[in-house]
């Protein structure tokens, strides 16, 4: 490197400098989290632009989620400055989606095609499970929806895993039924799911070399973070970005057979140029999607793939303290067939990691926002802290607690938003301006709102397109011919009128540029003129007012992009939208506590980490938990929350938690006992410091409940539930769960309370008694606290007295 990339260098240690000027056709760094990884790729990606090494168009990195992406763009500006304009860092599906859109009518696609998120082909699949009546056969729509997915992902299409199949098996023979309608319904509609995205580029690319070449010669340096979790698509895409150029003619396709067949790799031409280079930076630790197809594979087999790659380690953790480090290495260790590796520090010991049991889910929600409170009256900021759960739903308990304790937060990944029954409704209006051909969206709007177009038009509007061959849009524009009543067919009139309206607003003819304004224009003149607002604001549900209100919002988002992207065309609002990854927010959240799932934690981090819920059933999680190589995997997702830690660590279940509207009692996660005692200060739980020795022994000589009290704990819990996992000796040990043998629980054994009694709760103080619901063990008083608000409290274990 020369002089210039100095600053850029001085700021990494050796083996991170070496990667960073390393020169050649293929580079893997592995190493555990923490370890500068992501870094030594934005360095790398600088000192390549500062140099003049390479243009930023001829640079691709890609990232495991959109904003991930956007923080690489952010930091290479910074080090760069404007040059760094004009490259791709992009998530595997923006990349996909961007190369689909400029080639789609290569292979028979038109540009404008519709990108189906999973909740678009669930949708999809149920209709077709029930045409098909799958159920019979044991098939539901997540199970096909699950089993479509994993085979694209390993590029199978229905063709070619028909040819495989066991046709014999009555199940499997409708399986592959299913699978072949729905990719035939993806077509017709001009859609891709967000699988096909990645595999349609890898057919692409192979079937059509002269395409794939224009790329390679394009991107000369392909960097890819997190590459432990590509799957076997994410891999070949790579594979042939990275081939030689082929200089193939455009003249034929080597492979003219189905649309989705996917022929044995083509032999790589001879002449012109090398492949590009190829950085890849992974973790094996942190592989946490195998269920999505990733293959860690990818990464231990690299160096056969692309011999002669140089292979960097990285050992030094710039993240967390050693007592964090420790924890993880510990609780990582368990898990057989990996590489050891050993992650140090030279940031010193740091604070404890502090335990707690919460009696409930809310006990232990209140715990956190009573240490964030703390925190940050001792100064620490509240987008320095975030809290992590394995699943969406346990963000409830939390979201409300915060809301009483005045905690600003902000939910990452999942975003709803866009999951709304209003939002859908307003993005199938612009699917079916902007990509006619997709008759889920055009069926969707056609009763939305209630035009009396019922089942029965439905189906004589589809017949009429199937007999004159024309699309299900189109046959709303021959309102008249259709065998329906007066009525109807001037709502269906209507409805085709306004939506052409848009079009002609949204879609102006070829060479014409539609202005900016035309998206958010469109949208309102849409949600208008097809009477949908109006409906809602006629309404007197009160739902429908807060729908009204994320309707405003929705034209919101499309006024920024419209600002944000002047040439922006309505498809690239709805590629945006549809890219709207787990991992991303709308809102830039300074001064809020970020909550998320594990996974979307995975490659950030954060001076204070909360990790919640960390109990049996709930990480590992009761899926995983029976399935092979589930507990590995759960564990790296442990691995992957506690390496999000700078300072601050906090570890904390409940002893009960409601879930699937049932109230049970919860074990401590196998995962707790892994972790070095001394490396956990656990606290108690804030009702317990009266002390109440006598609980201990009782909670931890009580047998397990059998028979009649069902699977509640009149005490222990953790004794005998987990020795199936061969650790009873180390679990029963108390001293590792001190909180946990305080705690509150009780065997109240058969305690009687009906409406109106007055109980006493340890915690909670004097109540009313609501009603009582439930049986058995499983009696259920919601309780009316004079102080402490509304409860829900377990009887057979809850702490009171009826007074
Ligand atoms: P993960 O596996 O979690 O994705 P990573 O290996 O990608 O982690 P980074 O996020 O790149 O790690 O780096 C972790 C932190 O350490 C970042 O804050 C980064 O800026 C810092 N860091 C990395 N290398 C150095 C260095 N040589 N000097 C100072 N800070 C560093
Ligand atoms: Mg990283």
């Amino acid at each position: 490197p020369r002089d210039e990339g100095d600053d850029l260098l001085r700021g990494l240690n050796e083996p991170q400098r070496r990667a960073v000027t390393y020169r050649g056709p293929a580079l893997l760094i592995v190493a555990g989290a923490g370890s500068g990884k992501t870094r030594v790729l934005t360095h790398r990606i600088a000192l390549l632009l500062r140099n003049r090494e390479a243009w930023p168009s001829q640079i691709l990195a890609i990232t495991f989620t959109n904003k991930a992406a956007g923080e690489m763009r952010e930091r290479v500006g910074q080090l760069v400055g404007e040059s760094a304009r004009g490259m791709w860092i992009s998530t595997f599906h923006s990349a996909c989606v961007r190369i689909l859109r400029r080639e789609a009518e290569q292979f028979g696609f038109k540009n404008s095609f519709t990108i189906y998120d999973s909740g678009d082909s669930r949708a999809l699949i149920k209709r077709l499970v029930k045409e098909h009546e799958a159920d019979a056969f044991g098939l539901t729509p997540a199970s096909v929806q699950s089993r479509i997915s994993k085979l694209k992902n390993e590029l199978a299409d229905a063709e070619s895993y028909a040819r495989q199949a066991n046709m014999n098996d009555p199940a499997e023979r409708i399986f592959v039924e299913l699978f072949g309608a729905y990719e035939r319904a993806l077509r017709k509609s001009n859609a891709f799911d967000f699988d096909d995205l990645i595999a349609q580029t890898v057919y692409l690319f192979r079937a059509f070399p002269h395409v794939a070449d224009v790329y390679r010669r394009r991107f000369r340096h392909i960097l890819v973070d997190e590459y432990q979790d590509t799957n076997h698509a994410q891999y070949s895409l790579i594979r042939e970005l990275t081939r030689p150029v082929s200089g193939a003619s455009s003249a034929e396709p080597y492979s003219s057979g189905g649309m989705m067949i996917f022929e044995p790799e083509p032999a790589a031409a001879t002449d012109a140029l090398e492949g590009a280079s190829l950085t890849v930076v992974g973790d094996s630790d942190q592989s946490i999607y195998a269920f999505r197809g990733a293959d860690i594979r990818n990464i231990s087999e690299f160096e056969r793939d692309f011999p002669g790659a140089e292979v960097v380690l990285l050992e030094q953790n710039y993240r967390s303290t050693q007592n964090i480090l420790s924890a993880a290495n510990a609780v990582i260790g368990n898990n057989f067939d990996r590489k050891d590796k050993k992650l140090w520090t030279d940031v010193g010991a740091g604070e404890q990691i502090v335990g707690f049991t919460g009696y409930s889910q809310h006990d232990e929600a209140q715990f956190v926002a009573d240490e964030i409170d703390r925190l940050r009256r001792s100064g620490v900021g509240y987008s320095d802290i975030a809290v992590f759960y394995r699943t969406n739903s346990q963000s409830r308990a939390l979201e409300e607690i915060f809301i009483r304790s005045a905690v600003p937060y902000k939910i990452m990944g999942g975003t709803k938003f866009y999951e709304r029954a209003e939002i859908k409704d307003a993005l199938a209006y612009l699917t079916a301006v902007a990509n006619p051909a997709d008759e889920m969206a055009v069926r969707r709007i056609l009763n939305r709102p209630r035009r009396g177009i019922g089942d029965v038009t439905e189906t004589a509007i589809a017949r009429y397109a199937d007999e004159q061959q024309i699309t299900f849009r189109d046959a709303l524009a021959n309102a008249s011919a259709l065998a329906v009543g007066p009525k109807i067919q001037t709502a269906i009139a209507q409805l085709d009128a306004v939506l052409a309206e848009a079009s002609e607003l949204m879609l102006p003819a070829s060479g014409e540029v539609a202005p900016a304004s035309s998206v958010p224009e469109g949208l309102t003149l849409l949600l208008n003129k097809s009477g949908y607002l109006e409906s809602l604001r006629r309404s007197k549900d009160p739902q429908d007012e807060a729908r009204v209100e994320n309707l405003d919002e929705f034209v919101a988002v499309a006024r920024e992009f419209a600002r944000n992207n002047p040439d922006g065309t309505i498809l690239d609002f709805l590629t945006d939208v549809a890219l709207v990854s787990d991992a991303d927010d709308l809102d830039d959240g300074t001064g809020s506590v970020s909550l998320m799932t594990l996974h979307t934690a995975k490659g950030l981090e954060f001076d204070t980490v909360f990790i919640t819920g960390v109990e049996e059933d709930l990480i590992p999680h009761r899926i995983s938990a029976g399935e092979p190589g589930g507990p590995q995997e759960e564990r790296r997702l442990f691995y992957v929350g506690i390496t999000r830690a700078r300072q601050r660590l906090y570890l904390s279940l409940a002893m009960t938690r409601a879930q699937f509207g049932e109230v049970s009692a919860a074990m401590p996660s196998r995962f707790l006992q892994e972790i070095p005692a001394e490396l956990v200060n656990w606290r108690q739980s804030p009702g317990d410091v009266n002390g109440r020795g006598g609980t201990q022994s009782r909670a931890l000589n009580a047998r397990r409940p059998g028979g009649a009290s069902g699977g509640f704990g009149g005490g222990n819990r953790y004794g005998d539930d987990l020795v199936p996992l061969g650790r009873s000796q180390r679990v029963t040990d108390p001293s590792r769960f001190p909180n946990r043998v305080t705690a509150k629980m009780r065997d109240n054994g058969d305690l009687q309370l009906a409406a109106g009694d007055r109980i006493r709760h340890d915690d909670f103080g004097e109540g009313r008694v609501d009603t009582v619901t439930g049986e058995g063990a499983k009696r259920i008083a919601h309780v009316r606290f004079d102080t402490a608000g509304a409860k829900k409290l377990l009887i057979k274990v809850a702490p009171i007295t009826k007074l």
